[in-house]
């Protein structure tokens, strides 16, 4: 591993302006992403700016009813809150879903909202990869790909976004809260990752040493009740093959508000808009839910050896969407 400096500021200002003075640098925070990839050479920061004890560590009430999460809370402290356990628990089940308990333990809310593709050619520095080295080449459209993306992907770069804490949020309508040099700024999450284009060593639309800060949930909705589903190859410790998370509230048998979000087919959390507006107003069964989900899946493109994701989130969206609609069973509030 390549030698680094490792500084630990006490407040934002500045960690913000160590990182904003040296183009090398990276943010650390629990370090299970970042430090895994320095071991394999695939990063190589010469300054790590440790932001795991900045004052980001407090889940709190917002004036307006809603959750504002600081960055540095731990992925298990968050999974744990009673709060969000009975108000966001899609976002416990998401964190309870991903890694292990002692990896939970250490994982920050910022460090897995910016965690790195799995794909096995990012990680292999043997290898060429746009994502890595941007014009070396995509080897995985060709090769080993049955985990990779079948939405918003490009000839340049295949890869999906591993985060189920992303997913989560995304069908929450979460908040980014950020700051940098500049100031500070906020972004919904489903605006924080990038799909590939041309530019697929562009994970995200920050710049260099902007530094989430918090992550905000608005209050839940009335009435609505939300899930979060899996797919997997081992039932622990295995990243998504495919994930929904979904948020429905029914009224009068009619789908009154909605939300869904895929994981693990695209480069972001992949919000369903278009199956969400198929669906509003429309009656709560599964032949609706089926052909709302049909209407979003359209729009993928599977390569080779992972056209299986295709039937593989459909089910999961339409048994999740089914569940919650049920009136006695199924999803949690
Ligand atoms: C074996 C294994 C299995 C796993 N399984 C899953 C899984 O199933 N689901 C899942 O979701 N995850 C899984 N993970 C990934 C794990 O959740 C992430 O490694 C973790 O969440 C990253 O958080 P961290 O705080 O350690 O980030 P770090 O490794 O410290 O950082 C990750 C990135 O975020 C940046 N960063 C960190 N904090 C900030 C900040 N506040 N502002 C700006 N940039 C910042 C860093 O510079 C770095 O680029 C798994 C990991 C392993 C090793
Ligand atoms: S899919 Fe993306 S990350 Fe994987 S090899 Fe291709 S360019 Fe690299």
């Amino acid at each position: 591993m390549k030698e680094f400096r490792y500084e630990r500021p006490t407040d934002a200002d500045s960690a913000v302006a160590l990182l904003t003075d040296a183009p090398g640098a990276a943010y650390l925070g629990g370090g299970t992403n970042l430090v895994d990839l320095m071991k394999l050479g695939v990063a190589a920061p010469d300054l790590l700016v440790d932001v795991s004890r900045l004052p980001f560590e407090e889940v709190e009430e917002t004036d307006g009813g809603g959750l504002r999460v600081g960055a540095a809370v731990r992925n298990s402290t968050l999974a744990a809150r009673r709060m969000v356990r009975e108000r966001y628990p899609i976002v416990s089940e998401a964190l309870l879903s991903g890694a292990s308990a002692q990896l939970r333990n250490a994982a920050t809310v910022g460090g897995n909202l910016l965690q790195r593709t799995r794909c096995l050619y990012f990680q292999d520095v043997g290898k060429p990869c746009n994502k890595r080295r941007p014009g070396s080449g995509c080897p995985a459209r060709e090769g080993v790909h049955r985990d990779l993306a079948i939405l918003g992907a490009s000839e340049h770069c295949v890869a999906t976004h591993p985060s189920d804490l992303a997913v989560a949020l995304a069908a929450l309508d979460a908040m980014v809260h950020l700051v940098s040099a500049a100031g500070p700024r906020s972004l919904p999450l489903t605006e924080l990752h990038r799909l590939p284009g041309d530019e697929p060593h562009r994970d995200t639309v920050l710049r260099h040493g902007e530094l989430i800060t918090a992550v905000e949930l608005p209050p839940p909705v009335p009435e609505a009740r939300s899930a979060y589903r899996k797919a997997r190859d081992r039932a622990s410790y295995a990243f998504a093959l495919a994930s929904v998370a979904a948020v429905l509230q029914v009224r009068g048998g009619m789908v009154h508000h909605v939300r869904i979000a895929f994981g693990a087919l695209a480069a972001r959390p992949w919000r369903a808009r278009t199956a969400e507006e198929a669906l509003l107003g429309q009656p709560a069964t599964e032949e609706a839910f089926g052909e709302a989900v049909d209407r979003e899946l359209a729009a993928a493109r599977p390569l080779r050896d992972n056209g299986y994701k295709v039937p593989l989130a459909r089910r999961l969206a339409v048994s999740v969407l089914t569940d919650l609609a049920a009136p006695d069973a199924g999803g949690q509030r």
